[in-house]
């Protein structure tokens, strides 16, 4: 497993390399018979955002490049809805690629918007909008606790108050590491804790630091008035919930409560409906039958995951898959996602992606 694991992570840059650099790559385009959909979060390196891990950001520089790449290949931006509405008609654009911003981050209008306009691109940005209303969730007082204080001062403050929340392992024995006790931390915050005890925990350690939700959150999200902005320059605002909780981890009617809000704040935000949704964390786990029905109950025409892949007529229009770039991201690899060689490849058995 680990062979077969090592393997892919030396022969993907590889053979990408050699597919872009030769132009084999378009060669694939012709046949690919689905559209990509990439996902981002952050854009530029903002100060407000500089919490934040590295895995969500991409530089302007690099999504310039990434854009320019694009646009030399013959390839188009579309919304998801625009999106949507090409495929409703039995069509599956050859030229198509979709460019989705999650969270709704204030660089996403400072920072990206001027880059698409500049470019003659779009967007869908998915907004997360209980921040908007001066309430963060649990993750961002987790990295911004993290950046503060590093992860083995905040496992020792975290372990002392959780000493009545249930938590099955111990939260001192982090590896040494910084990396892995990071990753260690952040596993052990979203699974072996219970939802309500590791927000208070994480919210007392963040007032105790300092941090104050109201001003963090109008410095590193987007409001109404950017909102508008965004809608009224053609880019596409879809839902991403209240606040960012795993679906499938709640009831019926919580889950209606997180997309149902999210919905009608952005309903009331931007004077128009909303086609588009966005899982928060968007793996197939992370959602259910349960969240599923109340999106279609409620009108969604799309909603994207984070599992890797293309779209074409047959995949269900709930469960869109979207691969994940950021700075680190190959763009040889990312541009053989686009072009289709890597689900030439997959479909003879041979999976060379990147995540
Ligand atoms: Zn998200």
């Amino acid at each position: 497993m680990m062979l077969k694991h090592k393997l892919k992570g030396l022969l993907g840059p590889l053979v990408a390399k050699v597919f872009h650099v030769t132009g084999l790559r378009s060669l694939f385009r012709s046949t690919r018979e689905g559209v990509p959909i990439l996902m981002f979060h952050n854009v530029g390196h903002p100060e407000e955002t500089g919490y934040l891990p590295g895995h969500m950001k991409i530089s302007e520089a690099k999504l310039r490049r990434l854009l320019g790449m694009l646009q030399k290949s013959g390839y188009r931006t579309w919304t998801m809805k625009q999106l949507m509405e090409e495929l409703a008609e039995g069509r599956v654009p050859d030229d198509a690629v979709v460019l989705t911003f999650d969270d709704g981050y204030r660089d996403n209008h400072d920072v990206l918007l001027p880059i698409l306009q500049s470019m003659g691109a779009t967007a869908t940005i998915y907004v997360q909008t209980g921040p908007m209303k001066g309430r963060l969730n649990w993750l961002h007082h987790y990295f911004w606790a993290l950046h503060e204080i590093g992860p083995h001062e905040l496992a020792e403050r975290l372990a002392q108050e959780v000493e009545q929340a249930h938590l099955k392992s111990d939260l001192r024995s982090l590896p040494v590491q910084t990396d892995a006790a990071e990753y260690e931390m952040k596993r052990l915050m979203k699974y072996e804790v219970t939802p309500a005890d590791r927000d208070a925990v994480l919210r007392n350690v963040f007032e105790a630091l300092g941090g104050v939700d109201a001003d963090l959150a109008r410095d590193v999200y987007l409001g109404p008035e950017e909102c508008r902005n965004l809608d009224k320059a053609g880019v596409e605002i879809g839902a991403h919930t209240v606040n960012h909780l795993i679906l499938s981890s709640l009831d019926a009617t919580q889950q209606r409560l997180e997309i149902e809000g999210s919905l009608r704040d952005l309903e009331s935000w931007l004077g128009h409906g909303v086609a588009s949704f966005a899982y928060p964390y968007g793996r197939t786990w992370d959602y259910d039958e349960e969240t599923l029905s109340i999106l279609k109950e409620l009108g969604f025409q799309s909603a994207t995951t984070a599992m890797p892949g293309l779209n074409d007529a047959s995949t269900p229009r709930l469960e869109l898959k979207r691969s994940a770039v950021n700075e680190d991201s190959d763009l040889a690899q990312v541009m053989c996602e686009v072009d289709g060689v890597y689900r030439w490849l997959d479909r003879r058995g041979l999976n060379l992606r990147a995540s």
